[in-house]
């Protein structure tokens, strides 16, 4: 397998350059020799709330103006309360799209994961259990979180090439586990603040009003919190939907970002029917993970 690039980073570039004036001006004063390193301290400290800036590792948040093209995304599923719904309104609106999955979700609902592939949209890691604080857990944690998500899809026939970081958060270390993984970190451009439609109030108009030529939207395929505002929800992706191909072309992600979105587990472009005999996930190892059911619970407790 080949495994993108490890060039020197912008933050591991300001590093070495904050630290060679550091020693610099150390020769004219110590407290002079603090300014850079202040400076460099600061912005990791504020870059992983900014990942489409690449401070520490490269990043895809949208695709190239040109061609009024955007993009479908759709996070935290799969979920037996939303993604038959969502698959059901992508059909009706001929729409491509792709659903960042959270692994152990994916392990406890493996029909799902083969209806997503089934009507033809793509799949990415979106980590194992969805941690917020997962950037801040160890090395170790994080390579086993995303690795471990990387295994069940790959047992059920699908190899992701890009990652998505739950809640949006970088932070140095990823830039070696997803090189290791063979992952791209994709973020987004145009989102409706829904909160994990925690809040889907006017849901199309967010999205529409901010919406632009090359954007990758992200949205969530999660249950309204509420369950009275679930047909609140369907008509306002309905009418997000056909407001879309009235005024853009809707394309896969792997179009409007110009890289592969997956793999088949054998490292070849996808075969639907490769997939399709891979059969259901073996989740027996996972059993002790997906004890503790995420779904509808989940819900809510995600910022993105
Ligand atoms: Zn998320």
């Amino acid at each position: 397998m080949q495994r993108r690039s490890c060039k020197p980073s912008p933050a591991e570039i300001t590093g070495v350059i904050a630290l060679s004036l550091a020693l610099l001006l150390s020769v004219l004063s110590p407290i002079l020799a603090l300014f850079p390193l202040s400076l460099f301290l600061l912005a990791c400290l504020v870059a992983p709330f900014f990942p489409r800036f690449g401070f520490f590792l490269p990043v895809i948040s949208r695709g190239s103006p040109a061609g009024n093209q955007v993009a479908l995304t759709f996070d935290d599923g799969p979920s037996p309360l939303s993604t038959p719904i969502l698959l059901d309104l992508l059909a009706r609106h001929n729409l491509p799209a792709t659903f960042f999955v959270v692994g152990r979700q994916a392990a406890k609902y493996p029909d799902l994961i083969t209806a997503i592939m089934a009507q033809g949209h793509t799949i990415g890691n979106h980590s194992w259990r969805h941690d917020p604080m997962l950037m801040l857990r160890t090395p170790k944690t994080l390579q086993e979180d995303i690795h471990t998500t990387q295994e069940i899809l790959t047992k059920q026939g699908i190899r992701p090439r890009v990652f998505r970081p739950p809640a949006g958060i970088t932070n140095p270390r990823l830039k070696r586990v997803l090189a290791r993984e063979n992952l791209l970190t994709i973020t987004y451009s145009c989102r409706a603040m829904d909160g994990g439609n925690r809040n889907v109030r006017n849901l199309a108009a967010k999205i529409l009003r901010r919406l632009r030529s090359g954007d990758i939207i992200m949205l969530h395929d999660l249950p309204p919190q509420r369950q009275a505002w679930s047909d609140y929800w369907q008509k306002e992706l309905d009418r997000l939907f056909s407001a879309l191909k009235d005024g853009y072309q809707v394309v896969a992600l792997e179009e409007i970002i110009r890289q592969p979105v997956m793999m088949s587990g054998s490292d070849n472009p996808l075969n639907l029917g490769d997939f399709m005999d891979a059969g259901g996930a073996d989740i027996e190892v996972f059993k002790d993970a997906v004890a503790d059911p995420v779904d509808p619970a989940m819900n809510g407790q995600f910022l993105a």
